[in-house]
């Protein structure tokens, strides 16, 4: 994958599937920005191994539930790294909460970070990127978004909205940009409950033929693969490494 001579901003990227996808796409050869919340010694760790790997990156932190932080990001990105051609919306948070010890804050915090945010930084970035003829959009969902769970009923409508969002941002951003979407099941990362960590709590809890949980590597690479040329037919899709937990 050659994604040489193009910009890419990615949220989230301090840690997990989002600083995996930084690297990756820096691999590829794309300039990066790193989004960061409050994490700033570990996202110039990243812009550091960006660096190594011979990209031009910088750290621009920002609450991306947050519409002037975001806008201040965009320009940032924009002035730094010479425009926007790929936008990854990766951060997020999880929240574990019987449906009704649920409260209005604890929604519109989880709404926000996992579903505003993407509204957000995609209006943001979008006029730049249409000015420049084209561009990829990669939301990170989850398998939860279609499955549910109890206990997480804002997490999975969140993300059951995202993919909502990447189908119709695609239908009305086509051709210019796609616009598409991964629904990772389990990541071995920091958002995941360490106790689903073993490889018997997995085994006995899940139903993942494979038998394991994702690498936050092998979620970046379907990420790195949609917003490349190699999926110029891929508009609005959602794609599942699941390790075949969910089959669509
Ligand atoms: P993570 O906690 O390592 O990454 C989430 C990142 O988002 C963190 O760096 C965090 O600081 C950042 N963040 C949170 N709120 C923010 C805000 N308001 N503004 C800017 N940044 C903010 O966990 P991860 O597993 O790498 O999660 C990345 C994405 O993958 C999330 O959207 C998550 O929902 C999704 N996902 C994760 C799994 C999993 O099992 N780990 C499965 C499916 C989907």
């Amino acid at each position: 994958m050659d994604l040489s001579g193009r910009t890419a901003l990615v949220t989230g990227a301090a840690s997990g599937i989002g600083r995996a996808t930084a690297l990756a796409l820096a691999e590829a050869g794309a300039r990066v920005a790193v989004n960061h919340l409050d994490r700033a010694a570990e996202a110039d760790e990243v812009v550091d191994r960006l660096r190594a790997l011979g990209a031009r990156a910088i750290a621009c932190e920002a609450d991306v539930s947050d519409g002037a932080q975001v806008g201040a990001m965009i320009d940032k990105v924009v002035a730094a790294l010479d425009g926007i051609d790929i936008l990854v919306n990766n951060a997020g948070i999880i929240l574990e909460r019987p449906f009704l010890d649920m409260d209005e804050a604890d929604w519109d915090r989880v709404l926000g970070t996992d579903l505003k945010s993407v509204f957000l930084c995609c209006r943001a970035a979008l006029p730049d990127m249409l000015a420049r003829g084209g561009g990829c959009i990669v939301n990170v969902a989850s398998e939860l978004g279609y499955l549910g769970r109890a206990g997480y009923a804002a997490y999975t409508s969140a993300k059951a909205g995202v993919i909502g969002l990447t189908r119709s941002l695609a239908r009305e951003f086509a051709p210019t940009i796609r616009v598409n979407a991964v629904a990772p099941g389990p990541v071995a990362t920091a958002m995941l409950d360490p106790s689903l960590m073993s490889p018997e709590v997995i085994a006995r809890e899940t139903d993942i033929p494979l038998g394991r949980l994702g690498q936050p590597e092998e979620i970046a690479a379907s990420v790195v693969f949609l917003a490349s040329p190699l999926a110029s037919f891929y508009c609005g899709q959602t794609l599942g490494p699941n390790g075949g937990a969910l089959m669509t």
